[in-house]
């Protein structure tokens, strides 16, 4: 395997100050496939400078949209040139399945192809004149970019959310440093990689891999940092808002979630059991907005649980490397431990575990699970309020529409929500009431680069994709000129 002991620093690979590695691991079977360097305060100091070099003395946010669109064309160029590599690398260092990794590095060009595109649209529209309520006066409002963006992105599809504030960041015109989770850093570094072959001007993107409170506490804490730009946990997400609170930096948070699933007894049986899986056990669970709670209307309850049963025994769990499997390891012995764990305090706690929850058989290294079906959950019990973030799914029976919501809204957070029902009017309806940012009707997790991504309540501040994403990256300025004669008289008359 190639080396990923470097630092992507004003467009050269450095190595970090300390000279500090920690293993990257495969979670098929607990080895280590790379040494990754270690960032530490010196280092973020040094991508930051850069970035703040390049922002306020550099070409990139003095270029037209339409130059900048290259650059993001040719990133996308050399990430679709690469697919299969990049898709691999992602199986190994997360351990979901191939077909789902080849979707995320497809995804993740398609991403800087949008953003290109926005970026060249921005040039037909520069300047938006304002009607103002007194003569004498002209006024017009422009975006400039925010400037230095620290981003910092979680493990669960880690080239695509480097892409979902990278890709905008640039479009846009601001310069970032990325650090990327510590526990899948190795896409990250090949993209570094592909925007240095893209020819990007030094310091406009900067990679520093490394841990939490050693790299990422350092970036979010930059005085030279404009704005912070986060995906991951509402702890690290609280943390950084103490600190975005601390010198008034612009922030945006993708934090967790623990969304509902709404399935009315007049839906389609076979469909809804699909979505249901796809809700939870696509990419193993590990899924901000997987459809963890699920609420099924009581005269299907017993049909639709022996259907999920069925279909659910059936997954093909194994390396994400080998045809057919559907299910690959959790990505780390942490989260292992942290699944298995709440799988536990559940059952102890009253809830009935229906299927799975254990080690499958055959599979004694790597971080396995069966997928965990618990049933009857009560609405006081963790698994139905707190995110899990693996394979285990929460589910209750509803008798009427009304107490559905109800149900689904109690909750601390807000990221997504989904309902099933062949009466298309109830389902706009129920999609209405529910208080979250993203709602799928008849289906559960389609996520596209064009529609605004985020959430209400704990699950977030903001708007990543779509035009909402490129905004996150734009100040709006107001420039407003006098353009009488006549004198303004109030002082001097
Ligand atoms: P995490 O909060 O543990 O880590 C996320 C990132 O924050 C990592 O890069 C980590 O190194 C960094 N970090 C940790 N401590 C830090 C500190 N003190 N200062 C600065 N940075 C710090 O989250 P995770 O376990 O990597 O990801 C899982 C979580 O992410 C889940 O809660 C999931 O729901 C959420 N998530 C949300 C979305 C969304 O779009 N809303 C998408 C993916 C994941």
């Amino acid at each position: 395997m190639k080396s990923y002991n470097n630092l992507y620093i004003n467009g050269q690979w450095t190595q970090p100050v300390k000279g500090q590695t920690f293993p990257a691991i495969d979670p098929s079977d607990e080895t280590v496939i790379a040494e990754v360097g270690a960032a530490t305060a010196e280092d973020v100091d040094a991508a930051v400078k850069a970035a703040r070099e390049a922002f306020d003395h550099g070409p990139w946010p003095r270029m037209s949209g339409k130059e900048r669109a290259g650059y993001l064309r040719r990133i996308a160029e050399g990430i679709r040139a690469r697919v299969n590599d990049l898709a691999m690398l992602e199986v190994r260092d997360n351990g979901k399945p191939l077909p789902e990794a080849v979707w995320d590095i497809e995804d993740t060009a398609g991403c800087f192809d949008f953003y290109a595109n926005l970026a060249e649209r921005s040039d037909e529209q520069p300047e938006r004149t304002i009607e103002l309520s007194m003569d004498g006066f002209v006024s017009k409002a422009i975006k400039e970019p925010v400037g230095v963006v620290a981003a910092i992105t979680p493990w669960n599809f880690p080239m695509l959310m480097a892409s979902w504030k990278v890709a905008p960041a640039i479009a846009a015109g601001c310069t970032i440093v990325l650090k990327p989770s510590e526990v899948t850093s190795l896409t990250a570094l090949e993209l570094a990689d592909i925007c240095q072959e893209a020819g990007l001007p030094a310091g406009v993107v900067n990679i520093v891999t490394g841990m939490g409170p050693e790299a990422g506490a350092p970036l979010s804490e930059h005085p030279l940092v404009d704005k912070i730009a986060f995906t991951g946990s509402v702890p690290t997400g609280s943390r950084l808002m103490k600190c975005a609170a601390q010198d008034i930096k612009n922030i945006s948070l993708e934090l967790g979630g623990k969304s509902p699933l709404i399935i009315f007894d007049d839906c389609d049986l076979e469909a809804a059991v699909e979505w249901l899986m796809f809700g939870i056990f696509w990419n193993k669970g590990e899924v901000c907005s997987a459809t963890s709670r699920v609420l099924v209307q009581e005269n299907l309850y017993p049909r639709l649980l022996e259907r999920l049963v069925e279909e659910t025994r059936k997954l093909k769990i194994g390396n994400g490397m080998e045809d057919g499997v559907l299910l690959g390891p959790l990505v780390n012995a942490a989260q292992y431990e942290k699944v298995t764990q709440a799988i536990e305090d559940g059952k102890k706690a009253g809830a009935t575990l229906l299927y799975g929850g254990t080690r499958p058989e055959g599979l004694d290294r790597g971080y396995y699970l069966d997928p965990a079906i618990f049933v009857d959950v009560p609405v006081d019990n963790d698994l139905w309020k707190e995110e899990v973030f693996g394979p285990v799914v929460a589910i209750r029976s509803f008798s009427t529409e009304e107490e559905a919501v109800s149900v689904a809204n109690d909750s601390e957070y807000g990221l997504a929500g989904a309902v099933m029902s062949k009466d298309l009017e109830r389902c706009e309806r129920v999609a209405r009431n529910l208080k979250a940012g993203i709602i799928w009707i008849n289906c559960s997790q389609p996520t596209f680069v064009e529609a605004p991504w985020g959430g209400y309540k704990k699950s977030g501040i903001g708007r990543e994709l779509g035009e909402w994403g490129y905004e996150n990256y734009l100040e709006t300025k107001q420039i407003t000129s006098y353009v009488t004669d006549k004198p303004w008289g109030w002082f001097i008359k």
